[in-house]
């Protein structure tokens, strides 16, 4: 991915400064006809219990079909995004795509929810709460199966202005979610603040534990009882294979998402993957944790 990276045309360390500031340019003006034009799609990966492999709910996740470049990754343009405020409208999609997904698959699947990941700059903005009010209502989508996923960055900037907007979330039922948990600057002490309803383990130390890490394997134990204490649901991010399920497992998450349970795909082979329950039954081995 590196590699690939390095050698996109946007980059300004690549050489031919003038060349690849044109293209910087270039692909500014190209992102913003994207959102108009339809390029952007979205796919969804599941978010899975460890006890039982059921879907509990999908995260979308935005990718850009670029007419020359092919399906370019959210690392390919969400920085240009973010620097030029394109971040919001391309969001304010993903929020509406995202909830007539699910509303489609709920229809099917009653009890599999969706999360959304949002931009610090829309969690900074009051109409985020329009948003989410319109593109649910819009969807028929029932508040309680929505997840804005925020990172610690976007939260630890958290004036009051955003954590009233994250209580009125609250209130309307959305659920909110740390993504990347410990990958941030924030200290513990914003857990008592942010009215949040779960943790998402950071994938970096998830990977870790493939090798026997017993710092990666305490940081996950010591995150997934952090989160019991504080009452919210935890997932384990970025399981790739059967050591690391097996120690997200014993460890006691209930929830993972990884390429060892689906990669992010389209909604029809989303689809394909969920289970049509009325009511989600009492579950084993979750000794009382918060499910998703
Ligand atoms: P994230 O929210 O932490 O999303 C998880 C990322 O990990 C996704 O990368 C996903 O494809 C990848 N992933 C999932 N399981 C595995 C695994 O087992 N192994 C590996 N190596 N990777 C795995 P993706 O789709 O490239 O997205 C990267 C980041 O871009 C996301 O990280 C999120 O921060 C951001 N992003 C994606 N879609 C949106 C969006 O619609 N809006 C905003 N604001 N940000 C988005
Ligand atoms: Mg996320
Ligand atoms: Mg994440
Ligand atoms: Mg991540």
């Amino acid at each position: 991915a590196a590699k690939a990276a390095g050698k996109s045309a946007y980059r300004t360390c690549t050489p031919g400064l003038r060349e690849s500031a044109v293209s910087r340019a270039e692909l500014i003006a190209e992102l913003r006809r994207a959102v108009d034009e339809d390029q952007l799609l979205m796919e969804f990966q599941p978010i899975v219990d460890l006890a039982t492999g059921t879907v509990r709910s999908a995260e979308a996740l935005v990718r850009w079909r670029h007419p020359r470049l092919g399906v370019l990754p959210p690392a390919r343009f969400l920085p240009l995004a973010e620097e030029t405020g394109l971040i919001l409208a391309i969001d304010r999609w993903v929020i509406h795509q995202a909830c007539r997904a699910a509303a489609t698959w709920r229809a099917y699947a009653p009890e599999v929810t969706v999360a959304v990941n949002i931009a610090a700059a829309h969690v900074r903005r009051p109409d985020l709460i329009a948003t989410v009010t319109g593109a649910t209502a819009a969807a028929g989508l029932a508040p309680r199966a929505l997840t804005l996923e925020l990172t610690e960055s976007a939260l630890i900037e958290g004036s009051e202005a955003v954590l009233e907007r994250l209580h009125q979330l609250r209130e309307l039922g959305v659920r909110i979610a740390i993504d990347d948990f410990g990958t941030g600057y924030s200290s513990l002490s914003y857990l008592h603040r942010i009215p949040a309803t779960e943790l998402k383990i950071d994938r970096s130390f998830v990977s870790r534990l493939d090798a026997g890490d017993p710092r990666a394997y305490a940081t996950v134990e010591m995150v997934n009882r952090l989160a019991r204490a504080f009452d919210l649901a935890v997932v384990a991010e970025g399981v790739e294979t059967g050591t690391q399920h097996a120690a997200v497992a014993a460890i006691g998450c209930v929830h993972g998402q990884g390429w060892r349970y689906g990669r992010p795909a389209g909604l029809s082979e989303l689809l394909t993957t969920l289970t049509p329950i009325d009511a989600p039954a009492d579950r084993p081995g979750g000794h009382g944790s918060k499910v998703l």
